[in-house]
């Protein structure tokens, strides 16, 4: 099967052997991999990958919220005002009301990072489990053209509002087994849906690496009802669009 695969988003920084997932995932049909940053010495590990595998891995910069309490924040923020060589996008940030981290914190770091966001022109990729209706609101708010709300499990409502003003979500691999994820990718249209890996999150006790995006974009042709060669080009072209990536036929 020739498909091509961007997996949208990977802690690449997490992976232990990097050599080995970069060879796995070219001899998988991943052309191209999205690796986000989760704090300043996360960012500058991937950075340097985007460098080494020039053209296959791009990177953004962020501040995930599980990181907040442990970070120097006017240092991070610092770094992602005036960070610039080749990153595609502001992330991974966001809100995740599962952890016992301030909400109020949470809020201020996230509206802070928006705003760089917003100030780049940079898309945002967003972490927001069981925040996503605060997250959409303050993305609205702040008035962020492009964004990703990454592995959506959210509302319908939310999903609606997502879809209508132009944001993306997500889909992992638990597209193949969460009733919440698979309900809103059936919501979605295709033109408002990446794939990606989240490696090396386990899914189902099994430790995932960028080829992993194969299994979400087959969850998806799946829940779709049509054909993973029908669909990977499609899916690819709003991956190539919200990150300003340009890929060829190799
Ligand atoms: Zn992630």
């Amino acid at each position: 099967m020739s498909i091509r695969v961007i997996d949208a988003h990977s802690h690449l920084d997490e992976i232990t052997d990097i050599h080995g997932a970069i060879a796995k995932a070219k001899s998988s049909n991943i052309i191209a991999i999205v690796a986000v940053g989760t704090c300043k010495e996360s960012n500058i590990k991937i950075a340097r990958f985007s460098e080494v595998y020039r053209g296959y891995v791009y990177h953004t910069v962020g501040i995930h919220p599980w990181n907040i309490e442990s970070l120097d924040l006017e240092e991070e923020f610092e770094f992602l005002k005036s960070y610039s060589r080749n990153c595609v996008g502001i992330g991974e940030v966001g809100l995740d009301y599962r952890i016992k981290t301030d909400r109020d914190l949470q809020k201020k770091v996230f509206s802070e990072v928006l705003s760089i966001a917003e100030s780049r022109k940079l898309p945002v990729i967003i972490h927001a489990r069981a925040a996503w209706s605060d997250a959409y609101r303050m993305v609205r708010e702040v008035g962020i053209e492009k964004a990703i709300f990454h592995w959506f499990s959210g509302s319908d409502s939310v999903l609606k509002k997502i879809v209508r003003d132009g944001y993306l979500i997500s889909a992992t691999p638990a597209a193949s087994y969460s009733l919440t994820h698979i309900k809103a990718i059936k919501l979605t249209p295709i033109e408002s849906i990446i794939v990606e890996s989240d490696s090396p999150v386990s899914y189902r006790g099994i430790v995932s690496d960028p080829s992993w995006a194969v299994k979400s974009l087959e969850a998806v042709a799946k829940i779709k009802g049509i054909r993973v060669e029908d669909l990977a080009d499609r899916i690819l072209e709003n991956t190539c669009r919200i990150y300003g990536v340009k890929v060829y036929n190799r």
